[in-house]
């Protein structure tokens, strides 16, 4: 294409850059005599009247964005078709920025903690711009930044890639029914098809995380992966990733990565206001004595921190706190066993004092979105290390009895201790449903569970041991069939909406040219 004139006026010197769209060139504008950038959406190029649908809707889409000014936002100069070999093709003529993306920067190596929250407040400006006018960008990942030779930002491509969808249609483009992105760096609400301003905070954490610590949040081997880690996996806190990243910046990663965007910076200019404070923190931070608090979104600067309004969640913390002191009470006073030997008023004020314990550990944690993160993995084996623990209490209390059939207890209790071990086990494949070896190891442990549900079913069909009461109440048959039965109900609800939430982004189809090359789900690397 070198050396052809777009629009009569372009004449393309050379290319700078290839994405999903099409081809970036430098050109010289020959009327007004100066450089340009012309992005070529080859993408959209045809000749048959879907092809026109589509380029008419990208020219539409496009000069609403056109319209935006702001120093780091990259003006664009003109629109246009241009007649080639592969038929007709829409192109974007910007201004020309001399400089480096952020994607050439993170091949590079090592950015400066400073550099980073400069250029990503800079980028929550232009976001800030962008969602006063009610444009999106849809697309923040480092290859869509530039900085140029002076250190500012430059943000391209703002809503190209709606409005490069090809495959929309004139009413779907008015709906919030269709995804566009980068799945890397694509928040959760977006792969579920509605993004919304705070989508493009989401992406910024995305590529902030990655350019001081080196990765992406998650890590995935294709779109997919990527589309479910984000709606289900809690990002790491950077700090635990890269040493040397104070806690300050967890915090504000930490919050922009929110699953739930109402979660996290309620704009791009209170954003904007954490990473310049990080910017300005005193090198170099020390861990402990990094100040957590000044995260959170402060509306009066250098005033006192707004009072963080209470989260639903916490609004169950306190009711599971109040339900079981209530049990707690009535049980001490009602004296069920009727003895007074003081039992029940100890175990009473213990159960009490062990949830008071627990909710005050809630608020610590709830406070602090570092935490959050490190505690998310323990928690994730908490249900099914009380299960156990439960379990054991039952096993040792009937071992305790002297009558005790310890042929019939090592069958069934040998496989109920077996599915209870799966358990613990399955719940650390549960930790991640994007890696295909953990995966394996989950179909694995359902297939013990089936197992041993099945070897319990024979037992009581049996019918010979069916009347025998183990431990009170308790016949133990049971306790393996309820626990196989619940972890394989469990196995099987994780996996089948992961799948769905796969097959639905996979079937909502993102655009070749923001997302799914097949084999290289970063498609602009
Ligand atoms: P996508 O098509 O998904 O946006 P991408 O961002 O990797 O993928 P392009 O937007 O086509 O690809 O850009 C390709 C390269 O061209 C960019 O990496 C950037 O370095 C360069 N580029 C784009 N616009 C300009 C511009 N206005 N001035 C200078 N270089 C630019
Ligand atoms: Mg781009």
């Amino acid at each position: 294409m070198e050396g052809q004139l777009l629009g009569g006026r372009y004449r393309l010197v050379r290319q700078l850059g290839e994405g999903g769209m099409g081809e970036v060139w430098e050109a010289r504008d020959e009327t007004l005599d100066r450089q340009v950038a012309v992005k070529v959406i080859s993408l959209l190029a045809g000749g048959e009247s879907r092809g026109d649908d589509a380029r008419a809707r990208f020219l539409r889409e496009a000069r609403i964005t056109a319209r935006l000014q702001h120093p780091y936002i990259v003006s664009v100069h003109d629109l246009g078709e241009s007649d080639t070999q592969r038929g007709t093709v829409p192109f974007l003529v910007m201004e020309l920025v001399r400089g480096e993306g952020l994607d050439v920067k993170l091949r590079e190596g090592s950015v400066d903690l400073a550099e980073a929250a400069r250029w990503g407040a800079q980028i929550c400006d232009a976001l800030g711009d962008a969602h006063a006018h009610g444009i999106m960008h849809r697309d923040i990942k480092p290859s869509n930044i530039l900085v140029t030779p002076s250190g500012t930002v430059k943000v391209l491509d703002f809503g190209v890639a709606r409005a490069a969808d090809p495959y929309a249609t004139a009413d779907r483009l008015t709906q919030t029914g269709f995804i566009v992105g980068t799945p890397p760096y694509m928040a959760p609400e977006q792969a579920r098809g509605h993004p919304e301003p705070r989508s493009d905070l989401y992406a910024l954490g995305c590529l902030l995380f990655e350019l001081v610590t080196g990765r992406l949040p998650f890590q995935a081997p294709d779109s997919v992966g990527y589309l479910t880690a984000h709606l289900s996996q809690q990002p790491p806190a950077p700090s635990s990733v890269a040493a040397g990243v104070p806690e300050a910046w967890d915090a504000v990663l930490l919050r922009l990565l929110r699953k739930d965007p109402t979660k996290r910076y309620a704009s791009a200019a209170d954003a904007a206001q954490a990473l310049r404070r990080l910017a300005d923190a005193p090198k170099p931070v020390p861990a402990a004595t990094a100040p957590l608090a000044e995260a959170w979104p402060s509306s009066s600067p250098g005033g006192p921190s707004p009072r963080k309004p209470v989260a639903p969640r916490s609004w169950i913390a306190i009711a599971i706190w109040f339900l079981i002191t209530l049990v707690a009470a009535t049980v001490t006073a009602a004296n069920i066993d009727g003895a007074y030997d003081g039992r029940d008023v100890a175990s009473g004020a213990g159960a009490v004092a062990i949830v008071t314990v627990g909710l005050i550990v809630w608020f610590a944690v709830e406070a602090r979105p570092g935490w959050q993160a490190r505690v998310a993995l323990p928690l994730r084996f908490l249900p099914p290390a009380l299960l156990f623990c439960a379990y054991a209490m039952v096993v040792a209390s009937a071992a305790a009895d002297d009558s005790i059939d310890w042929g019939y207890w090592l069958l069934p209790g040998g496989i109920s201790t077996l599915t209870l071990a799966g358990l613990l086990a399955m719940a650390a494949a549960l930790t991640s449903r994007t890696e295909r070896r953990r995966r394996g190891i989950g179909y694995a442990l359902v297939g013990v569970n089936a197992v041993a549900v099945l070897g319990s079913s024979t037992q009581l069909v049996s019918g010979s041991r069916v009347g025998f009461q183990y431990v009170g109440f308790v016949q133990p048959q049971w306790v393996p069939l309820a626990v196989g039965v619940s972890a394989i109900a469990l196995y099987c609800t994780r996996e089948i909406t992961t799948r769905r939430a796969g097959s639905a982004s996979g079937s909502r189809r993102t655009p070749p040219s923001t997302t799914t090359r097949a084999g290289s789900p970063r498609s602009s690397r």
